[in-house]
């Protein structure tokens, strides 16, 4: 269970709302550091060191990634304009990795001319990452694996077979030798079969699958790694009956395996990486809007300022994102579907919810927006991307990106009256 409350009063929202148009994003910094720092506290065991690499997908916002940075977090990238915002904001050289699928060459390049580890995708990367760098490949690389068949799927990503990322297991053997002949010095192993996932017991198991790949890569081919990358995926409890990811167990349970893998088998010490980004940010983040309208045909509708051009998850993946009406908790509850303005029927944040029922003109939090928020939002319907706030205490909240405007819409359309 998770208590679900919004942790702003309906007072602090409208002294947000009374300067930045809703509807808006709201980080709660505090809140997100003090989860970074628990991170890493589960993983303080390991000998070769810790590191979260914040995946930039998830909240592309610099000055969050500032207060991560400060956190001891690095960051994961899977494209030229992520690595651009790392660069921005100091995270560079070894503190990035870009992890990235069907990649182009300047995105490889970019990375390479940054430091970053690099995290091929594919066997056939190895040789086009080289042309790319002009004929010579870093002294680190790092591969994805991706087990298939020999691992469970997850909801989201789909079973390892069917998901397009990674190597084979076969080919994940071939691809170390090969970099073993052309004289690659430092070695990486990455996998990420998850996503959203709230069972921990999943990571020890990705863990373990890593740790016995590393005893086999050192016995059967001489290759050392370095570090291993468990990839992202720790969920969220987006629903108040749910129930967030233990980390210390987590962190308890991969030692126990570290430890009888290997240390066991005399290796190490090996930096144990993961790259999560939803549970860093997500449950710090709030979508705020108002409602507009209240409508009753063959279902009653509660209509808001904000869409899914805001908050596509729901629309997108029929997922759920906890509801609230700050100042109206104790008021009579109805069921309502919970709607957008876009034409698109998708455009429902809840569908047969139970809230407590709202005035028009009552602002109304979605929770959980931290990440995959702002990010997946989008401009159908000509609809603008909304601001982001990030809330540090009482008080003292700071806009971190203004709302979009209709001259920041047109500005690539060269048509007279427009731009
Ligand atoms: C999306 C992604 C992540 C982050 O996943 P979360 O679910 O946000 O933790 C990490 N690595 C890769 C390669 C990804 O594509």
């Amino acid at each position: 269970m998770t208590e679900k409350s919004s942790p702003f009063t309906k007072e602090q929202l409208e002294a947000i709302a009374a300067e930045v148009p809703t509807p808006f994003h709201v980080y709660d910094e505090g809140a997100m550091r003090a989860n970074a720092r628990a991170f890493y506290d589960a993983f303080s065991w390991v000998p070769g060191g810790f590191k979260n690499f914040f995946a930039v997908k998830a909240l592309p916002n610099p000055h969050v990634m500032q207060a991560l940075k400060a956190e001891g977090l690095g960051g994961d990238c899977s494209s030229y304009g992520e690595l651009v915002l790392c660069e921005a904001v100091g995270i560079t050289g070894e503190d990035i990795v870009f992890t990235s699928n069907d990649t182009p060459a300047y995105e490889f390049q970019k990375a390479a001319e940054l430091g970053a580890i690099i995290n091929l995708d594919d066997i056939s990367h190895i040789d086009y990452l080289e042309k790319a760098l002009g004929g010579k490949l870093p002294e680190l690389l790092c591969f994805r694996y991706n087990p298939g068949p020999l691992k469970a799927g997850n909801a989201i990503i789909g079973k390892p077979e069917e998901a397009k990322y990674g190597f084979t297991r076969e080919q994940l053997f071939e691809g170390y030798r090969i970099l073993r002949d052309k004289g690659v010095k430092r070695f990486g192993l990455h996998t990420m079969v998850a996503s959203n996932e709230l069972n921990p017991d999943y990571f020890v198991e990705t863990a373990q699958m890593l740790f016995d790949l590393v005893v086999e890569l050192d016995r059967t081919l001489g290759v050392r790694c370095e570090f291993l990358n468990l990839g992202g995926g720790i969920g969220i409890p987006y629903r108040p009956e749910q129930t967030a990811v233990d980390l210390a167990y987590v962190g308890r349970k991969i030692r126990e395996a570290y430890e009888a893998t290997i240390v066991a088998e005399g290796l190490g010490p090996i930096k144990i990486t993961m790259e999560c980004g939803r549970m860093i940010t997500g449950p710090y983040g709030y979508l705020v809007g108002r409602v507009l309208h209240k409508k009753a045909i063959y279902k009653d509708y509660l209509g808001l300022d904000a869409s899914m051009a805001n908050l596509m998850r729901p629309g997108m993946y029929g997922s759920y994102h906890h509801i609230t009406v700050p100042g109206r908790e104790d008021a009579p509850r109805k069921v309502y579907d919970i709607t957008g303005s876009l034409c698109e029927n998708n455009d429902k944040f809840a569908i047969d919810r139970e809230i407590p029922d709202p005035e028009i003109g009552d602002l109304v939090v979605i929770h959980d927006s931290g990440a995959h928020g702002h990010s997946m939002g989008f401009n159908y319907n000509a609809k603008l991307r909304s601001a982001e706030v990030l809330w540090q205490r009482e008080g003292k909240w700071r806009v971190i990106r203004r709302a979009e405007t209709l001259a920041d819409h047109f500005a690539t359309l060269d048509y007279p009256g427009l731009s």
